[in-house]
Protein backbone atom coordinates (compact mmCIF):
# COMPACT_ATOMS: atom_id res chain seq x y z
CA UNK A 1 0.00 0.00 0.00
CA UNK A 2 1.52 3.42 -1.01
CA UNK A 3 2.36 5.80 1.96
CA UNK A 4 0.34 9.42 2.34
CA UNK A 5 3.72 10.97 1.16
CA UNK A 6 3.33 8.59 -2.00
CA UNK A 7 -0.10 9.13 -2.60
CA UNK A 8 0.51 13.55 -2.25
CA UNK A 9 3.21 13.02 -4.19
CA UNK A 10 1.26 11.48 -7.08
CA UNK A 11 -1.65 13.31 -6.93
CA UNK A 12 0.94 16.57 -6.81
CA UNK A 13 2.45 15.44 -10.12
CA UNK A 14 -1.16 14.93 -11.81
CA UNK A 15 -1.35 11.30 -10.98
CA UNK A 16 -5.03 9.73 -10.63
CA UNK A 17 -5.77 8.81 -6.99
CA UNK A 18 -8.67 5.99 -6.19
CA UNK A 19 -11.65 6.46 -4.41
CA UNK A 20 -9.80 4.64 -1.30
CA UNK A 21 -6.81 6.54 -1.63
CA UNK A 22 -8.45 9.97 -1.74
CA UNK A 23 -10.84 9.19 1.51
CA UNK A 24 -7.20 8.22 3.04
CA UNK A 25 -5.77 11.02 2.17
CA UNK A 26 -8.87 13.05 3.10
CA UNK A 27 -9.08 11.31 6.49
CA UNK A 28 -5.28 10.80 7.02
CA UNK A 29 -3.28 13.44 6.31
CA UNK A 30 -1.91 16.41 7.72
CA UNK A 31 -3.70 19.44 6.46
CA UNK A 32 -0.40 21.34 5.43
CA UNK A 33 0.81 18.40 3.58
CA UNK A 34 -2.43 18.42 1.65
CA UNK A 35 -2.63 22.04 1.14
CA UNK A 36 0.83 21.72 -0.07
CA UNK A 37 0.20 19.39 -2.62
CA UNK A 38 -2.88 20.68 -3.91
CA UNK A 39 -1.40 24.28 -4.16
CA UNK A 40 1.73 22.72 -6.18
CA UNK A 41 -0.65 21.16 -8.27
CA UNK A 42 -2.75 24.48 -9.40
CA UNK A 43 0.46 26.16 -9.95
CA UNK A 44 1.98 23.59 -12.10
CA UNK A 45 -1.53 23.22 -13.89
CA UNK A 46 -2.13 27.57 -14.03
CA UNK A 47 -0.12 30.65 -14.41
CA UNK A 48 1.60 30.82 -10.75
CA UNK A 49 1.50 34.80 -10.27
CA UNK A 50 -2.46 34.80 -11.58
CA UNK A 51 -5.85 34.72 -9.38
CA UNK A 52 -8.93 35.23 -12.48
CA UNK A 53 -12.21 36.16 -11.26
CA UNK A 54 -15.60 37.42 -12.83
CA UNK A 55 -17.56 40.38 -12.73
CA UNK A 56 -21.08 39.06 -11.86
CA UNK A 57 -24.83 39.48 -10.18
CA UNK A 58 -26.92 36.80 -8.86
CA UNK A 59 -30.74 37.92 -9.31
CA UNK A 60 -32.84 35.66 -7.75
CA UNK A 61 -35.51 36.17 -9.73
CA UNK A 62 -38.49 34.41 -7.40
CA UNK A 63 -38.53 32.89 -3.80
CA UNK A 64 -41.55 30.08 -4.64
CA UNK A 65 -40.36 26.60 -5.00
CA UNK A 66 -41.94 23.26 -4.88
CA UNK A 67 -39.12 21.38 -3.78
CA UNK A 68 -38.43 22.76 0.00
CA UNK A 69 -34.86 21.60 0.96
CA UNK A 70 -34.40 21.02 4.35
CA UNK A 71 -31.74 23.29 4.16
CA UNK A 72 -32.76 26.72 2.24
CA UNK A 73 -34.25 29.38 4.30
CA UNK A 74 -34.74 31.35 1.08
CA UNK A 75 -37.73 29.57 -0.43
CA UNK A 76 -41.19 30.17 0.19
CA UNK A 77 -44.02 27.51 -0.47
CA UNK A 78 -46.69 28.35 -3.26
CA UNK A 79 -49.13 30.98 -2.42
CA UNK A 80 -47.30 31.70 0.81
CA UNK A 81 -47.63 35.61 1.06
CA UNK A 82 -44.06 36.63 1.34
CA UNK A 83 -43.63 34.37 -1.93
CA UNK A 84 -42.67 36.93 -4.61
CA UNK A 85 -41.59 36.49 -8.49
CA UNK A 86 -39.92 39.96 -10.12
CA UNK A 87 -40.83 41.21 -13.39
CA UNK A 88 -38.67 41.36 -16.57
CA UNK A 89 -38.52 44.94 -15.55
CA UNK A 90 -37.42 44.35 -12.58
CA UNK A 91 -34.59 41.25 -13.23
CA UNK A 92 -33.88 43.86 -16.65
CA UNK A 93 -33.09 46.78 -13.94
CA UNK A 94 -31.17 44.57 -11.85
CA UNK A 95 -28.73 43.12 -15.04
CA UNK A 96 -28.60 47.61 -15.79
CA UNK A 97 -26.99 48.11 -12.23
CA UNK A 98 -24.44 44.61 -12.80
CA UNK A 99 -23.90 45.65 -16.58
CA UNK A 100 -23.08 49.23 -15.72
CA UNK A 101 -20.60 48.27 -12.87
CA UNK A 102 -18.57 45.97 -15.55
CA UNK A 103 -20.46 42.58 -15.32
CA UNK A 104 -20.13 40.54 -17.97
CA UNK A 105 -21.82 37.74 -16.26
CA UNK A 106 -25.39 37.29 -14.77
CA UNK A 107 -26.79 34.39 -12.77
CA UNK A 108 -30.76 34.46 -12.49
CA UNK A 109 -31.69 31.61 -10.32
CA UNK A 110 -34.22 30.61 -8.02
CA UNK A 111 -36.69 28.47 -6.51
CA UNK A 112 -38.82 25.93 -8.67
CA UNK A 113 -41.97 27.93 -9.60
CA UNK A 114 -44.71 25.81 -11.37
CA UNK A 115 -46.78 29.55 -12.25
CA UNK A 116 -43.53 30.24 -14.73
CA UNK A 117 -43.79 28.73 -17.85
CA UNK A 118 -40.65 28.42 -20.53
CA UNK A 119 -42.17 30.90 -22.57
CA UNK A 120 -41.01 33.56 -19.64
CA UNK A 121 -37.65 32.50 -19.51
CA UNK A 122 -37.04 32.42 -23.20
CA UNK A 123 -38.59 35.78 -22.97
CA UNK A 124 -36.54 37.14 -20.55
CA UNK A 125 -33.28 35.57 -22.16
CA UNK A 126 -34.39 37.17 -25.03
CA UNK A 127 -34.37 40.62 -24.09
CA UNK A 128 -31.26 40.53 -22.12
CA UNK A 129 -29.27 39.33 -24.71
CA UNK A 130 -30.93 42.30 -27.11
CA UNK A 131 -30.17 45.03 -23.87
CA UNK A 132 -27.15 43.83 -22.59
CA UNK A 133 -25.12 41.68 -25.41
CA UNK A 134 -22.10 42.09 -23.16
CA UNK A 135 -23.16 40.37 -20.47
CA UNK A 136 -23.27 35.96 -20.48
CA UNK A 137 -26.50 34.81 -19.49
CA UNK A 138 -24.62 32.03 -17.06
CA UNK A 139 -28.33 30.69 -15.31
CA UNK A 140 -30.53 28.85 -13.64
CA UNK A 141 -30.17 25.08 -12.14
CA UNK A 142 -30.59 21.77 -12.66
CA UNK A 143 -33.92 21.63 -10.25
CA UNK A 144 -35.11 24.90 -12.46
CA UNK A 145 -34.66 22.78 -15.70
CA UNK A 146 -36.02 19.63 -14.50
CA UNK A 147 -38.91 21.67 -13.10
CA UNK A 148 -39.47 23.38 -16.47
CA UNK A 149 -39.70 20.08 -18.00
CA UNK A 150 -42.29 18.93 -15.63
CA UNK A 151 -44.53 22.06 -16.12
CA UNK A 152 -44.26 21.82 -20.04
CA UNK A 153 -44.03 17.97 -19.88
CA UNK A 154 -40.76 18.19 -22.62
CA UNK A 155 -37.62 16.54 -21.90
CA UNK A 156 -35.13 18.07 -20.42
CA UNK A 157 -32.92 18.77 -23.42
CA UNK A 158 -35.80 20.36 -25.30
CA UNK A 159 -35.93 22.61 -22.57
CA UNK A 160 -32.26 23.41 -22.50
CA UNK A 161 -32.23 23.41 -26.70
CA UNK A 162 -34.85 26.07 -26.17
CA UNK A 163 -33.40 28.03 -23.43
CA UNK A 164 -29.68 27.58 -25.26
CA UNK A 165 -31.76 29.14 -28.44
CA UNK A 166 -33.25 31.95 -26.24
CA UNK A 167 -29.38 33.13 -25.02
CA UNK A 168 -28.58 31.07 -22.18
CA UNK A 169 -25.28 30.45 -22.55
CA UNK A 170 -24.09 28.59 -19.76
CA UNK A 171 -25.57 26.16 -16.71
CA UNK A 172 -23.94 26.43 -13.45
CA UNK A 173 -23.97 23.85 -11.16
CA UNK A 174 -26.25 24.80 -8.65
CA UNK A 175 -28.34 22.07 -6.77
CA UNK A 176 -25.94 18.80 -6.35
CA UNK A 177 -25.28 18.98 -2.73
CA UNK A 178 -23.94 16.02 -2.49
CA UNK A 179 -24.75 13.24 -4.94
CA UNK A 180 -25.69 10.82 -2.66
CA UNK A 181 -28.67 9.59 -2.73
CA UNK A 182 -28.53 8.93 1.51
CA UNK A 183 -27.88 12.11 1.88
CA UNK A 184 -30.53 13.66 -0.47
CA UNK A 185 -33.28 11.60 0.92
CA UNK A 186 -32.71 13.52 3.83
CA UNK A 187 -32.24 17.09 3.00
CA UNK A 188 -33.94 17.61 -0.13
CA UNK A 189 -36.02 14.46 -1.24
CA UNK A 190 -37.94 16.24 -3.71
CA UNK A 191 -35.13 17.26 -4.78
CA UNK A 192 -33.84 16.08 -8.76
CA UNK A 193 -31.87 12.50 -7.98
CA UNK A 194 -28.16 12.11 -8.26
CA UNK A 195 -28.51 10.18 -11.40
CA UNK A 196 -30.74 13.26 -12.75
CA UNK A 197 -28.44 15.82 -11.96
CA UNK A 198 -25.60 14.53 -13.60
CA UNK A 199 -28.25 13.42 -16.47
CA UNK A 200 -28.90 17.10 -16.93
CA UNK A 201 -25.32 17.77 -16.97
CA UNK A 202 -24.32 15.65 -19.67
CA UNK A 203 -27.28 17.14 -21.48
CA UNK A 204 -26.48 20.12 -21.63
CA UNK A 205 -22.87 19.38 -22.01
CA UNK A 206 -23.38 17.52 -25.11
CA UNK A 207 -25.69 20.59 -26.25
CA UNK A 208 -22.41 22.70 -26.14
CA UNK A 209 -23.31 24.30 -22.88
CA UNK A 210 -20.43 24.78 -20.50
CA UNK A 211 -21.18 23.66 -16.86
CA UNK A 212 -20.18 23.71 -13.56
CA UNK A 213 -20.45 21.98 -10.61
CA UNK A 214 -20.56 22.54 -7.23
CA UNK A 215 -20.55 21.12 -3.92
CA UNK A 216 -22.48 21.74 -1.07
CA UNK A 217 -21.16 19.83 1.98
CA UNK A 218 -21.44 20.19 5.81
CA UNK A 219 -24.93 19.13 6.57
CA UNK A 220 -25.15 14.97 7.08
CA UNK A 221 -22.93 13.66 4.74
CA UNK A 222 -19.70 11.30 5.73
CA UNK A 223 -15.94 11.83 4.78
CA UNK A 224 -16.51 8.88 2.56
CA UNK A 225 -20.21 10.30 0.92
CA UNK A 226 -17.80 14.05 -0.12
CA UNK A 227 -15.40 11.42 -2.04
CA UNK A 228 -18.10 9.71 -3.75
CA UNK A 229 -19.51 12.91 -4.71
CA UNK A 230 -15.96 14.24 -5.98
CA UNK A 231 -16.13 10.51 -8.32
CA UNK A 232 -19.13 10.93 -9.81
CA UNK A 233 -17.95 14.29 -10.86
CA UNK A 234 -14.75 13.23 -12.21
CA UNK A 235 -16.81 10.04 -14.15
CA UNK A 236 -18.67 12.61 -15.78
CA UNK A 237 -16.14 14.77 -16.57
CA UNK A 238 -13.95 11.63 -18.08
CA UNK A 239 -16.69 11.06 -20.53
CA UNK A 240 -17.83 14.94 -21.92
CA UNK A 241 -14.81 17.58 -20.65
CA UNK A 242 -17.70 19.99 -19.82
CA UNK A 243 -17.13 21.16 -16.63
CA UNK A 244 -14.93 24.18 -16.24
CA UNK A 245 -14.59 24.41 -12.59
CA UNK A 246 -15.18 22.73 -9.31
CA UNK A 247 -16.94 24.90 -6.34
CA UNK A 248 -17.30 23.69 -3.09
CA UNK A 249 -19.40 25.91 -0.86
CA UNK A 250 -20.41 24.93 2.86
CA UNK A 251 -23.70 24.82 4.24
CA UNK A 252 -24.89 27.61 6.56
CA UNK A 253 -27.29 26.48 9.00
CA UNK A 254 -28.87 29.25 11.06
CA UNK A 255 -31.84 30.29 10.01
CA UNK A 256 -32.86 27.03 8.34
CA UNK A 257 -35.25 24.05 9.36
CA UNK A 258 -32.10 21.49 9.02
CA UNK A 259 -29.76 22.50 12.06
CA UNK A 260 -26.40 21.87 12.39
CA UNK A 261 -22.74 23.31 12.76
CA UNK A 262 -21.26 25.40 10.45
CA UNK A 263 -17.89 23.78 8.70
CA UNK A 264 -15.12 24.86 10.74
CA UNK A 265 -12.21 26.64 8.29
CA UNK A 266 -9.94 23.66 8.59
CA UNK A 267 -12.55 21.48 7.38
CA UNK A 268 -13.12 24.16 4.12
CA UNK A 269 -9.62 24.13 3.65
CA UNK A 270 -9.09 20.32 3.56
CA UNK A 271 -12.28 19.55 1.21
CA UNK A 272 -10.25 22.47 -1.27
CA UNK A 273 -7.17 20.47 -1.16
CA UNK A 274 -8.91 17.42 -1.84
CA UNK A 275 -10.56 18.22 -4.44
CA UNK A 276 -7.69 19.84 -6.26
CA UNK A 277 -5.93 16.82 -6.08
CA UNK A 278 -8.72 14.08 -6.70
CA UNK A 279 -10.55 16.09 -9.29
CA UNK A 280 -7.29 15.80 -11.68
CA UNK A 281 -9.21 16.13 -14.88
CA UNK A 282 -11.28 19.91 -13.76
CA UNK A 283 -9.33 22.88 -15.05
CA UNK A 284 -10.60 25.01 -11.86
CA UNK A 285 -10.77 25.32 -8.59
CA UNK A 286 -12.82 28.25 -7.43
CA UNK A 287 -12.67 29.37 -3.66
CA UNK A 288 -16.38 30.53 -2.88
CA UNK A 289 -15.97 32.96 -0.16
CA UNK A 290 -19.47 34.05 -0.24
CA UNK A 291 -19.97 31.32 3.09
CA UNK A 292 -16.48 31.15 4.55
CA UNK A 293 -15.76 35.14 4.23
CA UNK A 294 -13.26 36.82 2.30
CA UNK A 295 -10.50 35.92 4.82
CA UNK A 296 -10.46 32.45 4.45
CA UNK A 297 -10.98 32.82 0.30
CA UNK A 298 -7.80 33.96 0.86
CA UNK A 299 -6.41 30.96 2.52
CA UNK A 300 -8.05 29.18 -0.65
CA UNK A 301 -5.80 30.46 -2.91
CA UNK A 302 -2.98 28.23 -1.32
CA UNK A 303 -5.08 24.84 -0.68
CA UNK A 304 -5.48 24.28 -4.67
CA UNK A 305 -7.64 27.83 -5.73
CA UNK A 306 -6.86 29.55 -8.60
CA UNK A 307 -9.93 31.47 -8.88
CA UNK A 308 -12.01 33.97 -6.73
CA UNK A 309 -15.25 33.21 -8.32
CA UNK A 310 -17.56 36.26 -8.84
CA UNK A 311 -18.54 39.69 -7.26
CA UNK A 312 -21.68 38.33 -6.54
CA UNK A 313 -23.52 41.97 -6.44
CA UNK A 314 -27.33 40.86 -5.17
CA UNK A 315 -27.39 37.12 -4.24
CA UNK A 316 -30.03 36.41 -1.81
CA UNK A 317 -30.04 32.79 -1.25
CA UNK A 318 -26.74 32.11 1.31
CA UNK A 319 -28.02 35.89 2.15
CA UNK A 320 -31.24 34.21 3.74
CA UNK A 321 -29.38 31.51 5.33
CA UNK A 322 -27.20 33.63 8.11
CA UNK A 323 -24.69 34.71 5.49
CA UNK A 324 -23.55 38.04 5.48
CA UNK A 325 -20.13 38.28 3.64
CA UNK A 326 -20.42 40.66 0.12
CA UNK A 327 -17.71 41.93 -1.79
CA UNK A 328 -16.83 44.39 -4.32
CA UNK A 329 -14.24 44.26 -6.92
CA UNK A 330 -12.02 46.35 -5.13
CA UNK A 331 -12.24 44.12 -1.87
CA UNK A 332 -11.67 40.91 -4.38
CA UNK A 333 -8.77 42.68 -6.22
CA UNK A 334 -7.20 43.83 -2.93
CA UNK A 335 -7.07 40.19 -0.84
CA UNK A 336 -5.42 38.42 -4.22
CA UNK A 337 -2.77 41.09 -4.31
CA UNK A 338 -1.82 40.88 -0.53
CA UNK A 339 -1.70 37.09 -0.75
CA UNK A 340 0.82 37.94 -3.60
CA UNK A 341 -0.98 37.08 -6.94
CA UNK A 342 -2.16 39.26 -9.54
CA UNK A 343 -5.41 39.73 -9.89
CA UNK A 344 -7.02 39.18 -13.99
CA UNK A 345 -10.17 39.58 -14.85
CA UNK A 346 -11.98 36.89 -16.91
CA UNK A 347 -15.43 36.04 -18.51
CA UNK A 348 -17.86 33.24 -17.91
CA UNK A 349 -15.80 31.10 -20.82
CA UNK A 350 -12.72 31.76 -18.46
CA UNK A 351 -11.48 34.16 -21.48
CA UNK A 352 -8.88 36.22 -19.71
CA UNK A 353 -10.27 40.01 -20.11
CA UNK A 354 -6.89 42.20 -20.06
CA UNK A 355 -9.00 45.05 -21.51
CA UNK A 356 -11.03 45.81 -18.29
CA UNK A 357 -9.04 47.61 -16.25
CA UNK A 358 -8.79 46.50 -12.46
CA UNK A 359 -10.76 48.58 -9.78
CA UNK A 360 -7.78 48.94 -7.63
CA UNK A 361 -5.30 50.57 -10.90
CA UNK A 362 -4.31 53.49 -10.19
S1 LIG B 1 -32.46 25.08 -2.45
FE1 LIG B 1 -33.43 25.66 -4.39
S2 LIG B 1 -34.73 23.90 -4.89
FE2 LIG B 1 -34.25 23.72 -2.68
S3 LIG B 1 -35.95 24.79 -1.63
FE3 LIG B 1 -34.30 26.30 -1.92
S4 LIG B 1 -34.86 27.33 -3.82
FE4 LIG B 1 -36.01 25.41 -3.78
Amino acid sequence: MPSLTELLDRAAGGGRLSFDEGLRLYDDADLHDLGAAAHARRMAMHPPDVVTYVIDTTINYTNVCNVHCSFCAFFRPEHHREGYTMSHDRVLERVKYAADQGATQIMIQGGVNPELRIEWFETLFERVGREYPQVDIHSLSVSEIVGLAHVEALPTREVLARLKAAGMKSLPGAGAEILVERVRKRISARKVKPHEWLGVMREAQLLGMPTTATMMFGSIETAAERIEHLDVLRQLQDETGGFTAFIPWYYVPYKTPLRGKEATGLEYLRVLAISRLYLDNFAHLQASWLTPGLKMGQLALFYGCDDMGGTIIEEQVVHDAGSTNEATRRDLEEIIIKAGYRPVVRDTYWNLRSNMPLATAG
